[in-house]
């Protein structure tokens, strides 16, 4: 295993920078900011370490990208930030994300609340869930996995013209996979910066879907016509479970992200690392590292503290080690759902110590 290491002086420059403007910018943000900021480039710090390789398939190995450091995200033309008249995150629904409707519900308010912490701030609206018909894509069956997918493109065409007045951006999920052309086997998500718009899959983040028992294998002939969406109706979704609401929650987090204009990171350990394999983006963490998150605090205009506090709520609401909360009762529409938060404890830990640091 090889980690990707930077001088002091390197990862210092790539999160103050050297232009005067900037420096002062950075030097009036409150000193228990700057205090955990400043840790990117303490050797003894035990909140953000170096980005570790394991496998030539790695994402920094295999798609050389150039670095970008807070200077060039400040300064990049392209990048669009939310307007007081374009605060808010929209999520569109496609097809179900659980086998009930109240997991999909749950489901769907779950990823809602943690966007809406994670990106503190703003406002994160659910549009009302949508089948795939409504779309109108293209979709095929996987030759290879035999599972059903859909045509990102068309997806993003779709949400393209549903983006409200005050949308920042419409991003989109499913637990359907996809596809961006006929020549690939899949991809786990694309996203138009320009447009504000973003569609991501699930799919493959279930448990079994590299098992040899996966329940979403279709046969090729049960599609009647391009136009016959019925294959959709009943068919398979992954069991909710912590680790799939992680995978969702980070997907998320790193996708819309990339739409506030943040590249993949290369500085230290960061949920804005690239990823090319489900490994790779299990490896990678919940978190932003300082440089990463500087950008995101200049794009979004947030507190450290008050985010990091509202991650925690969203930890703490409703979790499931409470048994004596969960309500059961025999209708269907009053059962609450524990929200499975088992996986994201470790994560919970780090931001506490975030916090000490912060309000020392
Ligand atoms: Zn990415
Ligand atoms: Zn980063």
């Amino acid at each position: 295993m090889q980690t990707v290491q930077h001088s002091e002086q390197t990862l210092k420059t790539a999160l103050i920078s050297k232009n005067p403007a900037l420096v002062s910018q950075y030097e009036k943000l409150d000193d228990g900011e700057r205090r955990l900021l400043n840790k990117a480039f303490k050797p003894d710090s035990d909140l953000f370490g170096p980005i570790t390789l394991h496998s030539e398939s790695d994402w920094i190995i295999s798609h050389p990208e150039a670095p970008q450091d807070f200077e060039e995200f400040f300064s990049d033309p392209s990048r669009k930030a939310p307007s007081p008249e374009k605060r808010s995150i929209y999520i569109q629904c496609i097809g179900s994300l659980g086998n009930t409707r109240i997991i999909s519900e749950e489901y769907i308010k779950w990823l809602k609340g943690y966007c809406e912490a994670f990106f503190y701030g703003l406002t994160v609206k659910l549009l009302e869930p949508v089948p795939v018909s409504v779309t109108r894509c293209s979709f095929r069956v996987n030759d290879n996995t035999q599972n059903l997918q859909i045509h990102a493109g068309h997806i993003l065409r779709f949400l393209k013209k549903k983006k409200p007045r005050d949308a920042f951006c419409i991003v989109g999920i499913t637990m359907i996979d996809l596809y961006p052309r006929d020549s690939w086997n899949f991809v786990f998500g694309q996203a138009s910066l320009t447009d504000g718009v973003g569609i991501f899959s699930f799919a493959r983040y279930g448990s079994d879907f590299y098992s040899s028992h996966y329940e979403g294998k279709v046969n090729k002939l049960q599609i009647v016509s391009s136009s016959d969406y019925s294959i959709f109706d009943n068919y398979y979704i992954p069991e909710v479970t912590s680790i799939l609401l992680l995978r969702s929650c980070k997907t998320l987090t790193h996708e819309i992200g990339h739409i506030f204009g943040l590249r993949h990171c290369q500085w230290l350990a960061c949920l804005m690392q690239g990823s090319n394999h489900l490994e790779e983006a299990d490896r990678r963490p919940l978190n932003l590292c300082p440089i990463c998150l500087r950008k995101l605090q200049c794009a979004v205009g947030f507190n450290i503290i008050d985010r990091y506090q509202a991650l925690v709520r969203w930890i703490d609401d409703e979790s499931a080690d409470s048994p004596g909360v969960r309500r059961e009762r025999s209708r269907e529409d009053h059962v609450t759902l524990p929200k499975p938060v088992e996986a994201f404890k470790e994560w919970k830990e780090w931001i506490i110590r975030c916090l000490a640091v912060v309000q020392k």
